[in-house]
């Protein structure tokens, strides 16, 4: 049966690195004999010019048609002075509220090859890091209410943190389904030696924990676990954790793999459908210049093949063909190091390509 892949290539560099993952699909498609079609879908700066909205409706309609949505990025500074609700960025909120996408996926991997580039000390990187964060991403404190009173005088600002159990529940859930595609090892991340929410969450991981007893789950509290991201990675397989924790984490998690272009991620709902994009913006400073790392792109594509298509040997394909091109010493040139001896220099599409190649 055919997918169908809503594709938002979006603004600035977003359409060079979509055609890329594009094409990395269709020769996955060609060889393990699956059909993907695409439905185009404008959102961001684009959609602004052409429709003078940066979702409009008809389009999130065509993603939650779709049986999943691949986007490149939006935004850029054409459209810094458009007001408020009408700005790129908006569209990409709308569009995660109405596809109710609650948990975000994000790997931190490091390839052996750009090891180099991590800020970590080399001896915690030879270990390997290659762990992934799964954030819930619709409730907690950004979500609860926001307001500031005055007391005695002076302003007093509150912001409410509340989680349902079932809201912990479906996103551990999501935690504990992750951990069993890869090492089976689930580290869950609160602060419940001080807040009840954390309490809450501990307690129903662990009611969850019966049902998956393939997953070994583990608790860590969130100021320890962050000092562990940096002493020692190689430790975790899936950490899940609550909105505002996954939020620092995350980027402490993929500050440490040393490069933005690498990097893609999933965010998830109720359903299979998801919503896959590399974790960088639209990078307005190297747009149309074939300059721009597809890769994060063409990983986010593998995720979706993965966690929601179930095509897990297709997903490892494109992994490893990314792999084989590193390997050959094949970098743009946001991972080029310093010392480029043994590198070749390329661009967007020759990376596209070269990926190609080897699957
Ligand atoms: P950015 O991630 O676009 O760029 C930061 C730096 O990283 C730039 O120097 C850029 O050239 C480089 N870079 C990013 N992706 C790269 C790639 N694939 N290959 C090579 N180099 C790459 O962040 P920014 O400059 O802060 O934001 C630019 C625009 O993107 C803004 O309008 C911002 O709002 C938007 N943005 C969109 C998303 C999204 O669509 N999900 C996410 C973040 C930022």
């Amino acid at each position: 049966m055919a997918q169908n892949i809503a594709v938002i290539r979006g603004d600035g560099i977003g359409p060079e690195i979509v055609e890329q993952a594009l094409l990395v699909l269709n020769r996955v498609a060609e060889r393990f004999g699956h059909e993907f079609t695409y439905t185009d879908v404008d959102m961001g700066g684009n959609a602004i010019d052409k429709w003078g909205d940066p979702l409009p409706q008809e389009m999130l309609q065509r993603c939650l048609d779709s049986d999943s949505v691949l986007l490149g990025a939006v935004g850029g500074p054409k459209w810094n002075d458009v007001p408020g609700p009408m700005r790129p960025e908006k569209g990409l909120l709308r569009l995660r509220a109405g596809m109710g996408v609650y948990s975000n996926n994000r790997p931190a991997k490091i390839w052996p090859q750009l090891a180099s580039a991590s800020p970590l000390k080399q001896e915690i990187v030879d270990k390997g890091i290659d762990f992934l964060i799964v954030r819930e991403l619709i409730g907690g404190i950004y979500f609860g209410k926001h307001e500031t009173v005055t007391e005695n005088g002076e302003k007093v600002a509150i912001d409410e943190l509340r989680y349902s159990e079932e809201e912990i529940r479906r996103i551990g859930r999501i935690g504990f389904e992750t951990a069993r595609k890869r090492g089976k090892r689930l580290c869950s991340v609160e602060k419940s030696n001080v807040l009840d929410s954390s309490r809450l969450w501990k307690k129903v991981m662990h009611e969850l924990a019966a049902e998956y007893p393939d997953v070994a789950l583990s608790d860590m509290l969130v100021d320890n676990c962050a000092m562990q991201i940096v002493r020692d990675p190689s430790q975790f397989d899936v950490i899940v954790t609550e909105n505002m924790f996954g939020d620092i984490l995350s980027d402490e998690a993929s500050m440490i793999t040393g490069s933005i272009g690498m990097i893609p991620s999933s965010s998830l709902g109720q359903t299979s459908r998801g919503l896959y994009e590399p974790i960088h913006g639209s990078a307005p400073d190297i747009a149309g210049k074939d300059v721009a790392n597809p890769i994060g792109t063409i990983l986010a594509a593998a995720m979706m093949l993965r966690y929601s298509f179930d095509m897990e040997k297709e997903a490892d394909a494109i992994e490893s063909a990314v792999s084989q091109v590193l390997d050959a010493g094949y970098r743009t040139r946001d991972i080029l190091p310093a010392d480029p001896t043994g590198c070749t220099l390329v661009g967007c599409q020759e990376m596209g390509r070269r990926i190609i190649e080897n699957l």
